[in-house]
């Protein structure tokens, strides 16, 4: 078996198709200055069409995946633009006298060995999107060069060094079962669409696989078994016919109400960050958005996305919600989370540093172009307004002061918006706990983040591998932040929800209950699952067991106990295993 990480949750068992890396045949012989139009005529026409095909691809993206996925596009479109790359490549051919290919190839091949030296998740995934137009363009400056083509007729799992966002566009979706490569992370543009098409993906595995073999994927825990012996085949087989008879189950699940056995009733909405995913989530039945990311609509443009554009998707979110609520988080970019068009301070923190309510405050048009965008689209639902990374009073005063000058411009120009918008903010900041008393009289809810939580309670960075083993959400200290946030918002009578990933932990759910929060918002896939166990709870044991779990000393012991009092399964129900995975299923 070998290791990778999951990118995208659910079984695939199937032959390999190994993409091989493209070969180019490189002459870098010397161009004659006669030559020289020629050249630039060549890179010229290969931009164009190049940018026709990306063009092309948006364009079928948007109709089958949805707007949002479809503008992973204009960060190609954009290399083919960027002055920088066209000028450096141009220089080549004129002082080198090079042809366009080879100028093309050590341009890309100088980027991309840039980026990858990055110590940053971000920058090397952009050096995937600069590798995969270089080869576009180099296809196109070639000319004739035969891609290897995956089998028509049978299904496979694909296995290459990297995938990029078009090569995956390309691909009959129908055919392809999972996705294996070397390169790659959670955040990956590949991830993100493997994800929306609901292909198993791991990313993380290095060579050892051919063509032919047999293959199971795991995506959630990233176990790839090659040619696997019989036993763990037969394994892998029935754990995806349970987990494919699990979904069947959960989804009759949908309609029914989120109510505990004895009759309380929790609201389990969805974290998105994109139109398509609040589809999926009201499929399942989601009662609201309890937290939209609107980082993606930032990440995927090559520059600040305009007032009109973000209005255009919160709007359609709002209706396709029908006044269900949607709670829209303000822009949350710094620490892993990068813009490349303006460039961050490098920081030797960045957890600790640029991040959030700080960046907004201090580009306050940037702000407020966004605010101005999720005011106007108030006027078509229920939508709430949260604050990322508030650890102060003052923050959220500046943050409502250009709020105020926000709703001032749009009633100067006559735009309707909800005058009374609920603001919240993100508690996710140890000093947000501490004084949570005074912030909760400053804004309308809270909603618990406790992703960044336990990674500042703790002192534990959330993004680094080598002290993974300390991020425990199932701390006593986290545990008492909880209980001190609730408190304090009950005390002041506003509401409090949870937005982080253990929002969506079943074995959570205890927790929630006992504490008495009873909104809680979660990635599309985790809801189902969640509401299983909710109906399967009961309020009364999950109070009883709050002191016993606030008495724990460790975290084995809370586990310990949360594990031990796991209701018991209806009969004839079957438990996936634990982290049930409700990932695309294949044959
Ligand atoms: C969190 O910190 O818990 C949260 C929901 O925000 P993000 O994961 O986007 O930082
Ligand atoms: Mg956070």
């Amino acid at each position: 078996m070998v290791k990778g990480g999951g990118g995208a949750v659910g079984i695939a068992i199937g032959k390999a198709f190994v993409l091989p890396d493209p070969e180019w045949d490189l002459n870098d012989y010397q161009i004659d200055v006669s030559d020289m139009a020629f050249e630039f005529e060549k890179l010229h026409e290969g931009v164009r069409i190049s940018k026709n095909e990306l063009q092309q691809i948006k364009q079928e993206i948007a109709e089958v995946l949805g707007v949002e996925e479809s503008n992973i596009f204009d960060a190609h479109l954009a290399i083919l633009e960027d002055p920088v790359f066209m000028n450096e490549v141009a220089g080549i051919i004129q002082r080198q006298y090079k042809a366009a290919e080879v100028a093309v190839k050590e341009v890309v091949d100088k980027f991309v060995n840039m980026f990858d030296l990055l110590d940053d998740e971000y920058m090397k995934e952009r050096a995937l999107d600069i590798k995969d137009v270089g080869t576009r363009l180099l296809k196109h400056l070639l000319g004739g060069h035969e891609e290897t083509k995956p089998p028509e007729d049978e299904p496979y799992v694909i296995v290459a060094k990297e995938l990029t966002p078009s090569q995956l566009a390309h691909l009959d979706a129908s055919k392809l079962l999972g996705i294996v490569t070397a390169s790659g992370g959670k955040t990956s543009h590949t991830a993100i669409m493997a994800r929306a098409m609901g292909i198993p993906f791991v990313f993380g595995v290095e060579g050892g696989i051919q063509t032919g073999d047999m293959l199971i994927v795991d995506g959630e825990t990233g176990d790839v078994y090659v040619n696997p012996d019989e036993s763990v085949n037969r394994m892998y087989r029935e754990r995806r016919r349970r987990l494919q008879q699990h979904r069947e189950r959960l989804k009759s699940l949908a309609g029914v109400p989120a109510v505990t056995k004895d009759g309380r009733e929790v609201g389990l909405s969805a974290n998105i960050t994109s139109i398509h995913e609040l589809e999926q989530a009201l499929k399942q039945g989601a009662k609201g958005v309890g937290l939209f990311r609107t980082e993606m609509l930032y990440m995927d443009g090559h520059t600040w996305p305009k007032e009109d554009e973000q209005f255009a998707v919160y709007r359609e979110a709002a209706q396709l919600l029908q006044g269900k609520p949607m709670i829209i988080r303000t822009l949350d970019i710094g620490g892993d989370k990068q813009l490349d068009y303006i460039t961050l301070p490098e920081e030797e923190n960045p957890v600790l540093g640029y991040r959030g309510i700080r960046i907004s405050i201090d580009r306050r048009d940037m702000f407020k172009t966004q605010l101005k965008a999720i005011l106007r689209a108030s006027a078509y639902g229920n939508i709430k307004i949260l604050l990322p990374m508030i650890s102060s009073v003052e923050e959220i005063r500046k943050a409502k002061e250009v709020l105020e000058l926000a709703k001032r411009e749009l009633r100067e120009a006559g735009a309707p918006f909800n005058d009374g918008i609920p603001v919240g903010i993100m508690i996710e900041v140890p000093a947000a706990v501490a004084i949570a008393d005074m912030l909760a009289q400053e804004v309308q809810f809270f909603s618990i983040g406790t992703n960044d939580l336990v990674q500042y309670v703790l002192a534990v960075d959330r993004m680094n591998e080598r002290i993974s083993h300390l991020y425990e959400p199932y701390h006593p200290a986290v545990l008492r932040m909880l209980q001190l946030t609730v408190e304090a918002a009950n005390r002041h009578r506003i509401s409090v929800s949870v937005c982080g990933e253990l929002a969506g932990d079943p074995d959570a759910l205890p927790i929630w209950l006992g504490l008495g929060v009873h909104e809680l918002s979660m990635s599309v896939q985790s809801l189902l699952g969640m509401k299983k166990r909710l109906i399967e709870s009961a309020e009364s044991d999950a109070k009883a067991m709050l002191g016993q779990l606030l008495a724990c000393r460790t975290s084995a012991e809370m586990k310990e106990l949360l594990h031990a009092r796991r209701p018991e399964e209806p009969p004839g129900a079957e438990h996936a295993d634990d982290g049930e995975a409700y990932g695309a299923e294949s044959s």
